[in-house]
């Protein structure tokens, strides 16, 4: 076990990469993907407690399919204006992640045989919010 000097949680080696050994792959996604959104002018807030109480809020699950998460996935891709943000970033599996790609849930889902997420979670989420205005369907698991 090796504590993470980001977020401070105790986590299996596996957690950790070769190039950045003290900070786990969660932090470094958040990290990451908070840069890109903010190169592209997009909403860039996501904080790590943020992302992991998205990830409790799926059981480190993937969304779409309840399979293994391994990616932060956008529910709107940036390329069409969704932020780094709480609400917009969800964990996916690799899969379902390709399957998704640059696709707009909010103009068409489901998609190439992707599931729609199963959700839970505040209000103002905005998969919730499609599946309130009959945008896609949520799921159920
Ligand atoms: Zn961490
Ligand atoms: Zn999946």
């Amino acid at each position: 076990m090796k504590t993470c000097f980001r977020c401070g949680r105790d986590l299996p080696g596996s957690e950790f990469t070769q190039s950045y050994p003290k900070t786990c792959r969660d932090c470094l996604r958040v990290g990451r993907h908070v840069s890109k959104a903010k190169r592209r002018g997009m909403v860039a807030n996501l904080t790590i407690e943020e992302w992991l109480e998205t990830l409790e809020m799926f059981g480190y699950c993937c969304a779409y399919c309840g399979g293994s998460y391994r990616d932060l996935d956008h529910f709107v891709p940036i390329h069409y204006g969704g932020g780094t943000a709480f609400g917009n970033c969800l964990p996916a599996c690799r899969p379902c992640n390709m399957a998704k790609a640059n696709i707009n849930p909010m103009i068409g889902f489901p998609t190439n045989g992707l599931k729609p997420p199963v959700i839970g979670g505040r209000r103002g989420n905005p998969v919730n919010r499609a599946i309130a205005e009959g945008k896609i369907k949520g799921g159920e698991r």
